[in-house]
């Protein structure tokens, strides 16, 4: 379908009948609810497919489509309702994006998709990328088969073993030392088609956030450093100095040119690792090694809720409708803590409350829960944005918020 005769799709009323445009988005999670408040507050109204009746998004939508990512009946629903469609995960069949990219203009596009959801395929896009990002990936080998096994080159161990596919907050992945632990490893999760990645020594690691609309026209976020415990996001520091500054332009300029490399439409996010290259240079000596690609707001973005003029999600609202894309611009430092199900849960696993009333009591505190019902340990619940005039005063609320909540990984926290 032409994509571009049918954009902008301004919001608000757009006929003489005062119906407003509606934006749709594949998935009900929380990411989805974010975009759903962005395009709501513009006017727009929403409509959401996800199976669940409970999904956060699907709550407070105007309309909840309740069928599976791949019922024909359900994307042709969404299809007839919605002027644009987005999603809010990578892996939604690439097949339902091809249905409803046949009927409505659909960013991101299904093949930009389909390169996230692989991982092997995404490193092959970062190679392709690399003359122009000048940012390499981690040294891997692709496991498909008994021979690939055997393979394997030496140097590549001690490595992590990660599924192609399906993979996210950690799971799909395991440690290993030796090839004895490899070909078990492989063995445990079914030998379905893995990358085998060296372990590097990483000193930080940092993502970027980019906005590009359909004219090619690219913006972006500033990187934001974060801290995994557990292979799941903990904290995001986003403020001046939270790198250094030739590796925040490297990681800026090397997430654009992926986008720009697949004409990417929409807000991408990329990973990067920090490594330390050994030497005694001071910061100079550390080096940018692209991880992954998330095709899609990502949570660690949600700072720019509170801390930035505009939200990643308010530039993904803007991309999908073929609105201006505006440069974001930062005006507070900010950290972000995550919310997992174990702040409501005590030592012996029995429910509890958190103590928002301190929490809420100090300095520059903005909550975000996303309405689910049930907290289970690591399950993503909601979010602390932490904001203040000063970055030490930032940190030092943070430290707070964290000990009241039993929050873990600001041990690196300067
Ligand atoms: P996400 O939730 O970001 O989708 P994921 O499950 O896709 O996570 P990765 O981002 O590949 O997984 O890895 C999770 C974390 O494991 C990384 O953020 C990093 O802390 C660590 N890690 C992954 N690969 C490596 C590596 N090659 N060397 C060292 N640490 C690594
Ligand atoms: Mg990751």
């Amino acid at each position: 379908m032409s994509t571009l005769s049918t954009l902008p799709i301004f919001p608000g009323p757009v006929s003489a009948t005062g119906r407003p445009a509606t934006l749709g988005v594949m998935g009900g999670g929380q990411l989805a609810r974010m975009f759903v408040h962005a395009a709501q507050r513009l006017g727009y109204v929403t409509a959401v497919l996800d199976p669940d009746p409970e999904s956060p998004a699907g709550l407070i939508s105007h309309h909840h489509v309740q069928t599976g990512y791949s019922d024909e009946q359900g994307l042709l629903q969404l299809a007839s309702l919605c002027a644009a469609i987005t999603t809010e995960f990578e892996n939604v069949p690439s097949d339902a994006l091809q249905t409803l990219a046949a009927r409505r203009p659909v960013a991101p596009g299904a093949a930009s998709v389909a390169i996230a959801q692989d991982r092997i395929q995404e490193k092959s896009h970062f190679t392709a990328c690399a003359s122009v990002s000048g940012v390499q990936c981690a040294p891997y080998a692709v496991i498909e088969t008994p021979d690939h096994l055997q393979a394997v080159p030496a140097d590549l161990l001690p490595g992590i073993l990660k599924t192609a596919r399906m993979g996210y907050d950690g799971k799909g992945q395991v440690r290993v030392k030796n090839t004895t632990e490899l070909a078990k490893a492989w063995a445990d999760l079914q030998q379905v088609p893995c990358v085998l990645e060296k372990l590097l020594p990483l000193k930080a690691e940092c993502s970027v956030i980019v906005a590009r609309g359909w004219n090619g026209e690219v913006v972006s976020f500033p990187p934001q450093r974060n801290v995994h415990v557990d292979g799941v996001l903990a904290v995001t520091e986003a403020y001046e100095g939270n790198m250094p500054s030739a590796l925040s332009a490297q990681a800026q300029q090397a997430t654009k040119s992926i986008a720009q490399h697949i004409g990417y439409v929409g807000v991408l996010c990329v990973e990067f690792f920090v490594l330390d290259d050994g030497s005694h240079r001071g910061k100079e000596s550390a080096t940018l090694v692209v991880n992954e690609m998330a095709p899609r707001p990502h949570n660690s973005g949600h700072y720019t809720l509170d801390a930035c003029d505009f939200s990643q999600f308010d530039l993904q609202v803007h991309a999908l409708a073929g609105l201006p894309l505006p440069q974001p611009r930062q005006h507070s430092p900010a950290i972000m803590l995550n919310l997992l199900g174990d702040v409501w849960l005590d030592a012996q696993g029995q429910s509890r409350t958190p103590d928002w009333q301190a929490v809420l009591a100090l300095p520059g505190t903005h909550l975000h829960l996303y309405g689910k019902t049930e907290a289970r340990s690591g399950r993503k619940m909601g979010h602390l944005n932490i904001t203040g005039p000063d970055v030490a005063g930032v940190k030092a609320t943070a430290r707070r918020a964290a000990d009241i909540l039993g929050l873990p990984g600001l041990e690196s926290l300067q």
